[in-house]
């Protein structure tokens, strides 16, 4: 990737015009009324839902807490390398999906005008490769080239020959390229490496939370931006009980969060030493049948083999399911891996289907595979996917023989199914609304809510005097539990009325059996 500060190619070489300026551009999401609205594939959580959300994350950080998992907080964009060698070239995440963003910096270069601007300007640009200043990708190496030969041309030429400087000066790739991150394990695995943790004792066990982005057809349960949940394990050993853990972990997390009508699939796609047969073996049949399949299929077929298996078209299910299945080719210790993984399972009541045919989208995945499916969410029907990647720390440079585990939760899918299934827990809403009359009012109404907050209530204070019925009828509409009636009576007598919403009934209290009576009454529900 790019380095920092490149290249020599500045304002202050008295050459170049900088447009640091914002320009207007067509903004495709704006309505005819000239209003913003969020862009395709993203969309706000409201308050009404944020509180179900915020839940669901919380019950994630509390179970896996228990399994001895840490939350790690990561970068939300990393460079666009480390993506495209871990999740691989050839996926589709990588090769359609990516949000990447050429990071200039403060890099800027201008508009040279006359002959002797163009010379000194190409002069800096090829001073700026050779020095290894500007990123030596493929495009940028034909781009010097061809900056050399319009300058070499110029004096001849005339205008076409700068107007060629200008563009492939302007086409140069000067900055670091940069990608929202479309999942986390490779920024887990590049922090781990970066931070030494592999000198941590036994494995590492880390949980994230926040936001991917995808560029997909946006549609229900697939968006742009989207969230997961995910944990990995990190670490020497690769035991098939650290995998069977994490599941019951993963599990007992649904069952926690209500999302029962799940099914668990599973399945072994080898190791670096038996999977590359069986892919050899599984291109060959294919190519035999090659001109039955869809487009997508024919090119994966060379691109990415395994991702065939993973094809919805109905009329290819039928020689799909004649086609040599991995399960047949595992190596010994790949196939006792698997075994042992189904034992595990069973010592912790785990129910699974094998699913053969589960290969997981990203390249860095080996054995234990894995995905969870839910009721209601139609053809998105995923709501977590994960799988060991054994090479993957290593693949990006950090110590050999550390081994890695991980799943990430889709929780806008999770969420959804938990809506669809009507399941949904008794959120704590908002407690006590303060009606308050009179100036001698106002002080106690302010102190109390004060004391209450203390106390862990959510309370509403209106900041405004109201009439007693307006306040009552705002505090039904905001779908208080109580009202606390703070009148001038009340508040020569240092007396509080407390007034349940649900039944309208009313008892008055000093301020020390009001707290008391509002504690005992909390966790009985509405
Ligand atoms: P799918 O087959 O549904 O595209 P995937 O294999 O691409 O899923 P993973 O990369 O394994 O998904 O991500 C794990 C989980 O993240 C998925 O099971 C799903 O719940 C969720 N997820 C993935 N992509 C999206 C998206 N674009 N919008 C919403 N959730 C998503
Ligand atoms: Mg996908």
């Amino acid at each position: 990737m790019g380095q920092r500060g490149t290249p020599g190619l500045h304002a202050d070489s008295g050459l170049l015009v900088c447009f640091d300026g914002f320009a207007a551009r067509h903004c495709p999401e704006m309505t005819e009324k000239g209003q913003f609205r969020a862009i395709k594939g993203t969309r706000d959580i409201l308050p009404a839902d944020s509180a179900l959300w915020n839940w669901f994350e919380q019950t994630a950080r509390d179970v896996f807490e228990t399994y001895g998992f840490r939350d790690i907080r990561l970068p939300v964009f990393e460079e666009t390398v480390l993506f495209a060698r871990s999740i691989g070239e050839e996926t589709d995440v990588v090769a359609k999906e990516m949000y990447t963003f050429e990071d200039r910096g403060n890099v800027h270069v201008g508009y040279p005008q006359t002959v002797e601007e163009i010379v000194r300007s190409n002069e800096a640009v090829q001073a700026a490769w050779q020095a290894g200043r500007i990123p030596r990708t493929f495009d940028n190496e034909l781009r010097v080239g061809l900056i050399q030969n319009a300058c070499d041309r110029v004096s001849e030429e005339g205008a076409p020959a700068l107007l060629r400087f200008i563009a492939e000066l302007h086409a140069l790739d000067l900055g670091d390229s940069i990608t929202l991150r479309p999942e986390a394990t490779a920024g887990s695995v590049r922090a781990y490496i970066e931070h030494g943790m592999h000198t941590q004792p036994g494995n590492v066990k880390l949980y994230y939370i926040g936001p991917m982005f995808r560029r997909e057809r946006p549609q229900k349960g697939r968006y742009r931006q989207f969230y997961q949940v995910g944990a990995e394990v990190l670490g020497p050993s690769d035991a098939p009980a650290i995998d069977a853990e994490m599941l019951e972990m993963l599990l007992v997390f649904f069952d926690r969060v209500g999302l029962t009508k799940t099914t668990l699939y599973i399945n072994s796609i080898g190791c670096h030493e038996c999977r590359p047969k069986y892919v050899e073996r599984l291109r060959e049949e294919l190519r035999k049948v090659k001109e039955q399949l869809g487009a997508d299929s024919q090119r994966r077929i060379e691109t990415n083999t395994l991702r065939v298996l993973d094809s919805k078209l109905p009329h290819e299910q039928a020689i799909i399911e004649k086609l040599p299945r991995i399960s047949e080719h595992l190596c010994d210790a790949c196939r006792e891996h698997f075994a042992k993984l189904k034992e595990e399972l069973k010592l912790r009541n785990i129910a699974y289907q094998e699913n053969w045919r589960l290969v997981r989208g990203l390249d860095y995945y080996t054995r234990t595979t894995f995905e969870v499916t839910a009721a209601g969410l139609g053809s998105q029907n995923a709501v977590c996917g994960g799988g060991r990647y054994d090479g993957l720390v290593e693949l990006l440079g950090g110590p050999a023989g550390i081994k890695g585990i991980g799943f990430a939760i889709g929780t806008d899918r999770a969420i959804l199914s938990l809506q669809e299934s009507g399941k949904l827990p008794a959120l704590r809403g908002f407690e006590v609304f303060i009606a308050w009359m009179g100036a001698k009012a106002y002080p106690v109404a302010v102190a109390i809510a004060r004391k209450l907050r203390a106390r862990g209530f959510s309370v509403e204070l209106p900041p405004e005097e109201m009439k007693f019925k307006k306040s009552l009828g705002l505090a039904n509409k905001l779908g208080a539990r109580y009202a606390l009636i703070i009148g001038e009576d009340e508040a020569a007598s240092g007396t509080y009325t407390l007034k349940r919403l649900v039944d309208a009934q009313q008892r008055k209290f000093s301020e020390g059996e009001l707290l008391e009576h509002l504690a005992s009454e909390r966790g009985q529900g509405r």
